[in-house]
């Protein structure tokens, strides 16, 4: 762990984002915390006691690694859920773990069979269907062998799930597309239900489709980006604020990003400031050197772009973005010393560092910078 750089996350954002998803979609639905990609880069050892302190009761993830690692940090029970990537001893321990899947072939079906009947106990599937994303999914001849196999093993199997995922409801443009999915959906389930099985949660929304399409809410949301306070898509949070009377965002970012200053050089008018010919002081200027680089996700991309605060002042980086360092341009402040807070994320006095104007600048997702932020920073809870 590297202890001068720290990604701060606020408990009172967390309960703030989890109330107001609750208030929006009612008690009837479940919030399934989507925590993949180390809880969207905010840590899935801090973040989950927290979420689960605050009622959330069910977690998705991608990786079994990660299911683990969630199982491992939930203080009391609580359901878990692989959306992605097992291997097949993985399927026997999740069994045994009581860990939900996704089946979205009849191989991980009839995996699920054979390690269920050998341990005696029941695998709890999701079975995912194909509607038209064309990602992952069994299509509808698959789907009918899915249920002949579930009907003959049904003392192995929970159905738990019946669910798809939508191919971007953040946009507008493809409400034409997700409009046929749905129908699809509601086709297979019929064909579900025609056959006597009755799954316990039907599920394909994501953030986006819960706001925007609210009959997508169904008996379980998987939401990610908005339990951390962000909203999938600028479209999303227009269409949200004009249905309201007031023009308040309802979400609260978690997490901050502060490291500290670790030199303090002058540099004279005509040198070169760092690696190569990118930046040329055009001036006598101060500079402040901070340890913190590509290596922890800060973004090559934000070289002589990038903004943070020192002092409640904006300053800008300068030159490329170092594996551990960059360099900041400080001739405008009175004074900076070795170890003053560097704020990367985050507010400061009146000033603010949002990861949009990260991804302004970078053109990469608000989920892409928080994905990439380095497990090796160490994460903290701020009450
Ligand atoms: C990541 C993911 C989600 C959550 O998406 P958000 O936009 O972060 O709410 C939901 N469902 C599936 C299948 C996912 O992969």
């Amino acid at each position: 762990m590297i202890d001068n750089t720290i990604i701060s996350l606020s408990e009172k954002s967390i309960q703030n984002n989890i109330s107001f998803l609750r208030s929006k979609l009612g008690d009837q639905v479940k919030i399934s915390a989507v925590v993949k990609a180390n809880a969207y880069g905010h840590g899935i050892e801090q973040i989950v006691p927290v979420f689960q302190k605050y009622g959330i009761e069910h977690y998705s993830v991608f990786y079994y690694s990660e299911a683990i690692r969630v199982y491992n940090s939930l203080p009391k029970p609580a359901s878990i859920m692989v959306m992605g990537w097992l291997n097949e001893k993985d399927i026997k321990d999740a069994i045994e773990k009581n860990i939900e899947f996704f089946v979205f072939n009849i191989e991980r079906l009839e995996s699920a069979v054979k390690f269920a009947t050998e341990l005696g106990l029941k695998a709890k599937i999701h079975l995912e269907i194909e509607t038209g994303m064309n990602r992952s999914g069994l299509n509808g001849p698959e789907l009918n062998a899915a249920i002949a196999i579930i009907k003959e093993n049904i003392e192995h199997l929970e159905l738990t799930g019946f669910c798809t995922h939508l191919a971007g409801a953040e946009s507008v443009s493809n409400h034409f597309r997700i409009q046929n999915q749905l129908q699809k959906y509601q086709e297979m389930a019929t064909e579900l239900e025609a056959n006597d099985l009755k799954p316990k949660y039907k599920h394909v929304a994501n953030s986006a489709a819960s706001i925007v399409y609210p009959e997508t809410r169904m008996d379980m949301v998987r939401v990610g980006i908005m339990l951390y306070g962000f909203w999938s898509s600028t479209e999303v949070f227009v269409q949200y604020i004009n249905s309201q009377d007031d023009m308040v965002d309802p979400l609260k970012r978690i997490l901050g990003w502060q490291s500290q200053v670790m030199a303090v050089k002058e540099i004279k008018r005509g040198e070169f400031i760092g690696y190569g010919i990118s930046y040329l002081a055009q001036s006598n200027i101060k500079t402040a050197l901070v340890p913190v680089g590509y290596s922890f996700g800060y973004s090559r991309s934000l070289s002589n772009k990038g903004r943070v605060i020192i002092r409640g002042h904006q300053c800008s980086v300068i030159g490329v973005v170092n594996m551990n360092m960059i360099i900041i341009d400080v001739t405008h402040l009175k004074t900076v010393e070795v170890g003053d807070k560097v704020v990367l994320i985050g507010k400061q006095g009146k000033s603010e560092i949002k990861v949009s104007a990260f991804s302004e600048i970078s053109d990469e997702l608000n989920y892409e910078i928080l994905a990439h932020l380095s497990e090796s920073i160490t994460r903290k809870i701020i009450k």
